[in-house]
């Protein structure tokens, strides 16, 4: 449905530039607010068999929030796993923060 791709690109947006935001050095609260947001993210995301695959990933691969390029790197992973579900593109994650953070040249 529409909306569900709607909801999907706002929410990438929202999670790529969360990322591009994220400390380079995040202190442990830092860290474990991070955890527990993308714990909360994967419980509330309303399109729900979209959050119940999104869980299944979580519980195969654990969140990496121990610095932002590490951060942006797993969002990325994440999004190419819902790219290849879908029959699209994967995207290279060497570019993510060209893409999110400091812009295309
Ligand atoms: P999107 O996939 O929304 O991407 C937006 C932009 O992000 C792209 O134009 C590109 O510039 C950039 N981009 C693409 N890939 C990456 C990447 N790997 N890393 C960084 N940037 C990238 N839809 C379903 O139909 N079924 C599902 O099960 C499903 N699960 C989802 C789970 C989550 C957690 C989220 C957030 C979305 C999910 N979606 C799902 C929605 C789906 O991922 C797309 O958002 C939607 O299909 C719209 O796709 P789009 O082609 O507009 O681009």
């Amino acid at each position: 449905p529409p909306d569900v791709e709607e909801l999907g690109k706002s929410t990438w947006t929202f999670l790529h530039s969360v990322a591009a935001k994220y400390p380079q050095t995040p202190n442990k609260e830092q860290q474990g607010d991070m955890k527990n947001f993308i714990n909360i993210f994967s419980k509330i995301y309303p399109c729900t068999w979209c959050a119940d695959d999104f869980k299944d990933y979580l519980e195969q691969n654990a969140p990496k929030v121990g610095s932002r390029d590490e951060l942006g790197k797993w969002f990325c992973e994440a999004h190419n796993e819902v790219n290849v579900k879908l029959g699209k593109e994967k995207f290279d994650c060497n570019l993510w923060k060209k893409r999110w953070k400091d812009g295309w040249e």
